[in-house]
């Protein structure tokens, strides 16, 4: 009798032990991604229907959340390789490195890793390059982050089971393989597009999914996109596909890696649209969720803040539905613009830049703007279009802008009545959302090397850190 107590005691252990266990983990990582960045998407998504107040997005509904600290072994304000690093392998490391340690040397394993050794199947994708500063410290270890060549060839020795994102970038270096033709001799399949994943979904080989041939490194912002580029909620139910194939189960990193570009742009429009469009990707990890409630966690953060956004104009309101109007990115613009300098031989009136301006913006149509910005406006069009003298061209971290460009677009943050102080990170926190299995660990103040931990505690993966 005592016996059959003893056996039944520890058979409820290891049931209650194993009971609730996030056999699938879904980790989405909005790059410069800050509270403001949540909170005026879904403003934008209110006023947007005429309406105050809020329209939550699906993430922002999960039931726990947190703060998380962001700082890095070098700076109170981050760069995307050291949170990255930290976001992945619990350890904080000097900004502009990948994967090792402050001492130079000190290899990192990451919350990937933990999970490859726990048998799982693990799949890394972004919206960006997949060689670019978050993907890579998942799999990778660089004293630099633009060693692009060398974070490439070892995400082709990762050994990992599912790959997706823009391109490589810079694919390849002087007379050495490029990354695709490591990718094939490692036994991966390149997919280019979601209609040739559809195609070739079958292959029986890991996956590494692209954007077509000659697209870019990097998926366009969704305000940008065509409708056959490739998209975020695409490559979750494309990882879904391919990683359950593994009876035990997965890690899914998934980074909305544009939300920083239009962080960094100060374009809102562009910002708030791939917010949007990873929330869409959230959406995807949700339904599945659904069907394995007890067994799936979806945790969301971000690495950083981009742009210090300031959710007001001075006065006691904001006005973010006017984004609406705008079609295209400040890049996008750009190319607008060019394209008229190309068509008009040069011979652009200000009725051409007016109009393009109305259709791009809603500026004098449905977005009323003050006489001082199209005084603005119509100086830089002179300036651009009339005189001789070279055009200087906005700089942001990821693009060269035409002037007028970055002008509309900083015309059209004073119609929404917020404020980008900076291109560059801030040191604000990260929030930190999630749903499932083991999300009751993510409350209160945390730090951002305290995430992968708490996936691990939940997942059941054993915490290797050092190699
Ligand atoms: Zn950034």
């Amino acid at each position: 009798m005592k016996r059959l107590f003893v056996v039944l005691v520890s058979v409820m252990l290891t049931v209650s032990m194993f009971a609730g266990q996030a056999k699938y983990v879904f980790y989405f990582i909005g790059d410069g991604m800050g509270p403001a960045e949540v909170l005026a998407t879904q403003y934008y998504l209110s006023q947007k229907k005429g309406e105050l107040g809020i329209t939550p997005l699906c993430f922002a509904t999960f039931p726990f959340t947190a703060y998380a600290t962001s700082y890095s072994a070098s700076s109170d304000v981050t760069d995307s390789s050291a949170a990255g690093t930290a976001l992945a392998s619990g350890c904080k490391i000097n900004n502009g490195v990948v994967g090792l340690l402050p001492d130079g040397e000190t290899r990192l394993y990451t919350v990937a890793n933990w999970a490859k050794a726990a048998g799982k199947s693990v799949g890394i994708t972004t919206s960006v390059g997949v060689n670019h500063a978050t993907p890579a410290s998942f799999y990778g270890y660089r004293p630099s982050r633009n060693d692009y060549y060398e974070l490439g060839v070892q995400l082709t020795e990762s050994g990992f089971d599912f790959f997706a994102g823009g391109d490589f970038i810079k694919p390849t270096r002087d007379d050495e393989p490029s990354h695709y033709e490591l990718a094939e001799k490692a036994g991966y399949q390149i997919v280019r597009g979601y209609d040739e994943y559809q195609a070739k979904k079958n292959v029986g080989k890991p996956i590494i999914l692209l954007q077509k041939e000659g697209r870019g490194d990097n998926i366009p912002y969704a305000i940008d996109a065509k409708d056959d580029d490739l998209r975020l909620d695409q490559i979750v139910t494309a990882a879904i596909e391919q990683l359950s194939k593994n009876k035990k189960g997965f890690f899914l990193m998934c980074e909305g890696g544009k939300i920083d570009y239009g962080g960094h742009a100060n374009d809102a429009a562009a910002c708030f649209g791939d917010v949007i469009a990873m929330d869409d990707a959230v959406k995807v990890a949700y339904e599945f969720y659904k069907k394995h409630p007890k067994e799936t966690l979806i945790v969301i953060t971000a690495d950083h803040e981009t742009g210090g956004l300031a959710l007001t104009g001075g006065s006691y309101s904001i006005n973010t539905g006017v984004l609406q109007y705008q079609k295209v990115s400040k890049h996008g613009f750009s190319e607008v613009l060019n394209k008229l300098r190309h068509d008009k031989k040069d011979k652009v009136e200000w009725a051409d830049v007016k109009a393009a301006l109305t259709e791009n913006f809603g500026f004098w149509r449905e977005v009323k703007i003050s006489h001082d910005d199209e005084m603005a406006l119509y100086d830089e069009w002179y300036h651009s279009f009339q005189t001789n003298e070279k055009v200087k061209m906005a700089e942001s971290l990821y693009y060269r802008d035409e002037p007028l460009s970055d002008l509309a677009v900083k015309v059209m943050a004073r119609c929404a009545k917020i404020i980008w102080p900076v291109g560059s990170h801030s040191g604000i926190y990260v929030p930190v959302f999630a749903i499932g299995a083991g999300a009751e660990q993510f409350t209160g103040q945390i730090d951002n090397t305290d995430i992968p931990k708490k996936i691990a505690k939940a997942a059941g993966y054993k915490v290797k850190q050092f190699k």
